[in-house]
């Protein structure tokens, strides 16, 4: 996975910013300037695309971290954290089964030890 460093993000806000004041500069005579035409809602979206990228640059996001429940015996009685490496038993009071393990992984969507998205691999991962 790439990431983007906090100068990356305030780049882009620049260029992001640099199409928006480019879209807005009036010709000589008064009309647009024509080189960059935006539609309102366009503009919009640009605006809010420039402040989430300098949120990115100041640190106001912190990075997803994306975990997966692991089948840690193999016999569906133990999930495991696959970011920190945390056991929880999935049934206690039942005989393990794949029913209670894919319940197990649809209630606990975030790893209660670190917190991970417990959404599977990175999906830049999967193979087309
Ligand atoms: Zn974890």
């Amino acid at each position: 996975m790439i990431e983007m460093s906090a100068k990356e993000a305030e780049n882009a806000a620049e260029i992001i910013e640099d199409i928006i004041a480019v879209s807005n500069l009036k010709a000589v005579d008064g009309t647009r300037s024509g080189i960059v035409k935006l539609p309102q809602g366009d503009a919009g979206r640009l605006k809010l695309a420039a402040s989430l990228c300098r949120k990115v640059a100041v640190g106001k996001y912190k990075q997803v971290v994306h975990g997966e429940w692991l089948n840690f015996y193999n016999d569906f009685s133990t999930a495991e954290c696959d970011k920190c490496g945390e056991l929880y038993e999935v049934s206690p009071d039942e005989k393990p089964s794949r029913e209670y393990f894919n319940a197990f992984k649809q209630f606990y969507k975030f790893c209660p030890s670190c917190g991970a998205k417990m959404d599977g691999k990175e999906k830049t991962d999967v193979k087309r």
